[in-house]
This record gives structure tokens, C-alpha cells and sequence, in this order.
């Protein structure tokens, strides 16, 4: 039997993904463009980067202003992605910050600061989304960025890793309460990827290189190398996916 590609299709859905500007979420908005979705893409700052790669294929995209500290703007974020496409049918969390500090020194405004964009609007966005497909009962897809700090300790980043750790737990627990009403809530764990969020890391040449000489693939990922796996979980292909994260670490883990 011939396998139908169809499945991994995006055409005629939308996406809408945080963190859109820049680095992983301006690669997942260009790979879901590709699929055929219409994609929203939420950022603090303007997405022209992200809107001129999509455009330049003659992709659908849309930004929507906002800042992801505070929940209050789930509302407008919501109604401006209807305004824009109508239903949304697929919400990637991307937007991610990390503060690198040792632990006793954490202040409290920094963990709250990271708390606040990598948990607590994670879990808000994403119940905004799934009370209205619960309601119309068509179903929908959330992908949540984890991380390696989902699975390990790391060091100088206990907000970051106590944010990244509740992702997994947290994917687990909505897909759970979800998955009956056709909603798949999984998460991609990206290894270290070439983006603003690792660029102190490549900065420093000895932390750079212990972590290259870790990474089984031998180089850093791109935001290239996360598409396939936001691809697969956003379609139809991954429709008995449930509570899974998938790690793009070019075999870190395996280590
Ligand atoms: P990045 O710094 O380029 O991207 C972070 C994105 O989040 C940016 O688009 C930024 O505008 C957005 N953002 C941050 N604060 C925001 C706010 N208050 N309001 C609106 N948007 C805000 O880095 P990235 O690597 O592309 O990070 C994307 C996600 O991937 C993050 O969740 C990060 O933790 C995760 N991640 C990255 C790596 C890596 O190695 N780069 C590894 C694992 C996980």
C-alpha cells in the first residue's frame, strides 16, 4: 500500500505560535506556512523576519502584538486570532526565557519573571484554547517546548528548570483530562539549538565544547531540525499522540 502523505498535511488549519520572531518559533511559523497552515504568530516585538521567509513562498501569516508575562492578554490574543483566520486549530507554547544565575542569588522578580512565561502562560493559553474546542467539539493540537532541563538538572538555571520539568509533567496531566475530547497535547524537548536562548552558552569556547563533544550528531541543531517533529504533532499523522515529548537533541539524551 502506497502511504498517503496527506496525513502530515496542514492544509486548510491554523496555527498559532508563541515566540514567533525569533529563533525555534520562527522556524515552526515557516514550517507550518510550508504545510499549508494560516499561521498567527504572537510576539512582544514585530515578526517581519518571520513574515518576509513565509511570504517569500507566498505562505499565509499573521502577527499579533503581545506580551506573554502576564495572562491578561489571553483575551485579545484569542480574539485577534479569530479575527484574523477564525478557528484556530493548533497551539505550539514556544516563547521561553532563561536567566543564568547561581541559585542562591536567584532574585525573586527573575524566577517569577520565568515562571510566569515558560509555566503559568503555558497552561492558561492552553486552557483558553481547549474550553472553546471542548465546546465546538472539533478537537485541536497543543505543543509544548520542553527541554533537555525537562529531563536533567542543568546548573545556573533553577527557574528555567523547574519551568521545563512542569512542561513534561504538565503535557502529561492535559493530555490526560483532554485527549477524550479529540485534543492531543504532547511536546517537542529540543536539544541545544542555534538561537538567542544558547548564545552566552556558544559565547563561552570551554562550556561550547563540552557540550559539543556531547552531542552525538557533532554540531548544534537549527530551527530547521525542530520542523518535522512540529510538522508530524500538528497533523492528523500524530491524531492517537497523546502526553508524549519527543526529543530533537541530536541523541544528547541517549548519551
Ligand atoms: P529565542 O530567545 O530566540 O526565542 C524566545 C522567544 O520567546 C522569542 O521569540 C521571544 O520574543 C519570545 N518571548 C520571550 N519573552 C516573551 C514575552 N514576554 N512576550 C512575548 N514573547 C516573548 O530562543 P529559542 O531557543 O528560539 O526559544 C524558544 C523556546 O525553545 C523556548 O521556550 C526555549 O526555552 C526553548 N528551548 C530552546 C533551546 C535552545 O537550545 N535554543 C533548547 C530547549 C528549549
Amino acid at each position: 500500500m502506497t502511504p498517503n502523505l496527506n496525513m502530515f498535511s496542514l492544509e486548510g488549519k491554523t496555527a498559532l505560535v508563541t515566540g514567533a520572531n525569533t529563533g525555534l518559533g520562527q522556524g515552526i511559523c515557516v514550517a507550518y506556512a510550508n504545510a499549508g497552515a494560516n499561521v498567527i504568530g504572537v510576539a512582544r516585538r514585530s515578526c517581519e523576519d518571520t513574515a518576509a521567509k513565509i511570504a517569500a513562498f507566498g505562505g499565509s501569516f499573521q502577527e499579533v502584538i503581545a506580551d506573554l508575562s502576564d495572562i491578561a492578554v489571553i483575551p485579545q490574543i484569542v480574539a485577534q486570532a479569530q479575527k484574523a483566520f477564525g478557528r484556530v486549530d493548533i497551539l505550539v507554547n514556544n516563547a521561553g526565557i532563561i536567566k543564568r544565575c547561581d541559585a542562591v542569588d536567584v532574585s525573586v522578580e527573575d524566577w517569577d519573571s520565568v515562571i510566569n512565561i515558560n509555566e503559568r502562560m503555558v497552561f492558561f493559553l492552553s486552557q483558553a484554547f481547549a474550553k472553546g474546542w471542548i465546546e465546538d467539539n472539533k478537537g485541536g493540537k497543543i505543543i509544548n517546548i520542553a527541554s533537555m532541563l525537562s529531563y536533567q538538572g542543568g546548573i545556573r538555571v533553577p527557574a528555567y528548570t523547574a519551568s521545563k520539568s512542569a512542561i513534561i509533567g504538565l503535557t502529561r496531566e492535559l493530555a490526560n483530562e483532554w485527549s477524550k475530547h479529540q485534543i492531543n497535547v504532547n511536546a517537542i524537548a529540543p536539544g541545544y539549538m542555534e538561537t538567542n536562548n544558547t548564545e552566552n552558552l556558544r559565547k563561552d569556547e570551554q562550556r561550547s565544547e563540552e557540550i559539543l563533544g556531547r552531542i552525538p550528531a557533532g554540531r548544534w541543531g537549527t530551527p530547521e531540525d525542530i520542523a518535522g517533529a512540529a510538522i508530524f504533532l500538528a497533523s492528523e499523522a500524530a491524531s492517537y499522540v497523546h502526553g508524549f515529548t519527543l526529543a530533537v537533541d541530536g541523541g544528547w539524551l541517549a548519551r
